[in-house]
């Protein structure tokens, strides 16, 4: 029974054309030493440059989850196929080219079809479903990438945008798993790829990558702790404040650690953080930094998404707020 199952779902890109609409001089692409093909920079790219939108050449509804083991890649493998025998012949082609990876048992199997490991190890979740884009495919992995990626629903397209400048031909890497786990974690994730991650995270001498290992748990660990306490509240007593004020300081310390990681797909999580417990303590001017930042970065993913709204409500209400303080304050000075 359970040899009927892959484990598709740690499988599937997450941790992110057949219509590619970005402009296509951005980037080239070329072999890239030890990775097969890569994706280099055209262009010098600034944050926030878009480098790629694409759309899923094949898009499925996956069959349910089993829990532990993901999606039961006989099915996937049916719905792949439906969708790929009605695709003109360049695009097959496309798709047959991308890096797969499968164990001998996996080849052996009788009903063995090279597009599943195609599928499963260039495929992202992409709201409901899961999608195929061969172009972004192309992108190589890396644990500090220079990228990040989002689906934008209603476009129907996935799109890739820098984090940081790009100089001209630097290869352009995302992150195929999630980064906030230790090195030994991620790899043993990667293997499902079948490759060994030599980023600059992965292949730091030892000192750096413990430091690197330490600072992503910490990251993890103040994320789960902060997201708990983050309902903006006002503080009532003397014990609150304090533990605000400590609140707001763990906030700070963890943009910084998610800047220095490069871990840009928690960027706009931490930025929102640290606007809410920044505006729990009062202080307007860092609060509304944050919040604008977190917002920027929200936008530019999907400017309609329940997330963006929230962070736009959220900006406005603590200018609002920050104006009101400043003009009782102003109000007070000229009567006392
Ligand atoms: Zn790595």
């Amino acid at each position: 029974m359970l040899g009927t199952f892959v484990l598709f779902l740690l499988c599937i890109l997450d941790a992110a054309a057949f219509s590619v609409s970005g402009p296509p001089e951005v980037y080239t692409v070329r072999s890239s030493p030890g990775k097969g093909f890569g994706v280099f920079a055209a262009v010098a790219l600034e944050p926030g440059s878009i480098i790629m939108r694409e759309t899923p050449v094949i898009k499925i509804t996956p069959p349910p989850l089993h829990e532990g083991f993901g999606h039961a890649m006989r099915e996937v493998g049916v719905l792949v196929r439906e969708v790929f025998e009605t695709l003109p012949k360049d695009s097959q082609a496309e798709i047959m080219s991308l890096h797969a990876y499968s164990t001998t048992t996996e080849q052996e199997r009788p009903d063995y079809d090279e597009l599943v490991p195609i599928f499963r190890c260039n495929a992202y979740y992409s709201g409901n479903e899961i999608g195929l884009f061969p172009k972004i495919a192309r992108i190589n992995h890396s644990c500090r990438p220079n990228t990040s990626y989002f689906w934008n629903e209603q476009l129907n397209r996935r799109i890739v945008y820098a984090t940081r400048p790009i100089g001209v031909g630097e290869e352009i890497f995302v992150s195929y798993i999630p980064l906030l786990q230790t090195s030994t974690e991620r790899q043993k994730r990667l293997d499902q790829y079948g490759f060994k991650c030599t980023c600059a995270a992965c292949a730091a001498d030892t000192h750096s990558q413990k430091s690197s290992d330490r600072r992503r748990v910490e990251i993890r660990q103040s994320i789960n702790i902060l997201e708990e306490h983050s309902a903006i509240d006002v503080p009532g007593i003397v014990a609150g404040k304090r533990k605000l004020q400590i609140l707001a300081s763990e906030s700070r310390q963890l943009v910084d650690a998610v800047e220095e990681e490069e871990v840009a797909d928690y960027y706009s999580q931490c930025y929102r953080l640290a606007a809410i417990f920044h505006a729990n303590i009062q202080d307007w001017e860092a609060a509304s930094m944050w919040a604008r930042k977190s917002y920027h970065l929200k936008m530019m993913a999907d400017a309609t998404s329940p997330g963006t709204k929230e962070m736009e409500l959220l900006t406005t209400l603590i200018l609002a707020t920050w104006e009101k303080e400043v003009k009782e304050n102003a109000t007070s000075q000229v009567w006392h």
